[in-house]
């Protein structure tokens, strides 16, 4: 993987990403294709919407349809048909969250899983050789190690994969995520021991935990860095304000000559406010998963702003008779064929087309911000562009 950086304003910087046979265009979003596919839409779709890259969920895959029938194909763009890059995420998250224990907190995470194999206890129990949890599709137990990621991620072959970190929740406390951070810190070595061991050409990304504390995000940053990582991912929930200085506080360490990733996020306000703290990429659920909710992503022409988090909801009842098409401002092709009233019949007739619509006009709303980030960016525009959108 080779990544340059072109042009800088401020913080906020283009780039490209040179994987493969493939080129990123920096700043990028990533869109989630968890199971290997963008729920609702083909990969004709992904190719005519100009996605640059895609980030598949290693959890899932791992359980269905298992690593090996991926890797018998060659790999998730084979598998998947989809001929686009691909990041694949440690699938640490996943045997985290999906229990209860990320919600309640640390303490309950330590769950005796085998004692309560129960629909209850499906959750993460975590040591230092890796994290327990069991299947939410089976109740089987498994244990994901920063070897077994690695080894796991390989056969699904996406062209850039994540280390194995522990994220834990907002509400722990420092000790639990010093503990955290450390441990993210050792598991890091780990993985990038076992991939270069196997001598894969993929491209590695190091995690950097650290919750809210500075000293220790700051730490986790030094530590990470050090490593002979390809990229950085930035992990973690926090609160919207607390992200922002987060991302002040670790701009000094991160490497200004490989990219930076930034796990989870696509709001489109903190998109615009994390490229000026020099942010390459990001991922989120957020544009297919509110379009399948009915939201409709609008610019600041079509009356979007911080407040109305730049989207309408379709599915209101004044839309039901709104002949104008479902975004006047954007040239997709859903917009220019469909009115907000036929797109809003077909929601409440919760016809499936509806969610191809939304997610397809989303995911282009996307691209075209990121695209005109760049273009900012490269034309000394995107102080003006962010004033623009954020006011
Ligand atoms: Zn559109």
């Amino acid at each position: 993987m080779e990544f340059n950086v072109i042009k800088k304003e401020g913080g906020a910087r283009v780039g490209e990403i040179k994987i493969d046979d493939f080129v990123v265009k920096t700043p990028a979003f990533v869109p989630v294709a968890t199971k290997a596919a963008i729920k609702s839409l083909t990969a004709f779709d992904i190719e005519e919407l100009m996605i640059q890259m895609l980030i598949a969920n290693t959890y899932h895959l791992s359980l269905r349809p298992g690593a090996e029938i991926i890797r018998e194909f060659g790999g998730i763009q084979k598998f998947s048909g989809i001929r686009k890059p691909f990041m694949s995420d440690s699938g640490g998250f996943q045997a985290f969250s999906l229990g209860k224990g990320a919600i309640l907190g640390r303490s309950k995470f330590e769950y005796e899983i085998e004692k309560k194999p129960s629909k209850e206890a499906s959750i993460a129990k975590i040591s230092e050789e890796g994290v327990y949890f069991r299947s939410i599709y089976d109740k089987s137990l498994h244990l994901l190690s920063p070897e077994k990621s690695i080894e796991i991620q390989h056969d699904i072959g996406a062209n850039i994969i994540l280390a194995l970190d522990e994220c834990n929740p907002p509400s722990a406390d420092y000790d639990e995520t010093k503990e955290a951070a450390e441990r993210t810190e050792r598991w890091a070595k780990r993985c990038l021991a076992f991939h270069k061991e196997k001598k894969s050409s993929q491209a590695i990304y190091g995690i950097i935990q650290g919750g809210l504390f500075r000293e220790l995000r700051e730490r986790s940053a030094k530590a990470i860095t050090s490593m002979d990582f390809d990229g950085f991912g930035i992990g973690g929930s926090f609160g919207r304000n607390k992200m922002y200085e987060t991302l002040g506080w670790l701009q000094p360490f991160l490497d200004k000559e490989k990219p930076v990733h930034l796990l989870g996020i696509g709001a489109i306000e903190d998109i615009i406010e994390s490229v000026s703290y020099g942010i390459d990429s990001f991922d989120c659920v957020s544009p297919t998963m509110i379009g399948r909710a009915g939201y409709i992503l609008i610019t600041p022409e079509s009356g979007g702003n911080r407040k109305n988090k730049f989207r309408i909801k379709i599915t209101n009842n004044r839309f039901a008779g709104d002949k104008s098409a479902i975004d006047e401002n954007c040239d997709c092709k859903m917009c220019k064929r469909y009115s907000k009233s036929y797109l809003n019949h077909l929601f409440k007739a919760k016809e499936f087309s509806a969610y191809a619509i939304a997610s397809y006009h989303n995911l282009y709303f996307m691209e075209k911000l990121m695209n005109d980030i760049r273009d900012a960016i490269e034309n000394n525009r995107f102080k003006r562009f962010k004033e623009k959108w954020l006011g």
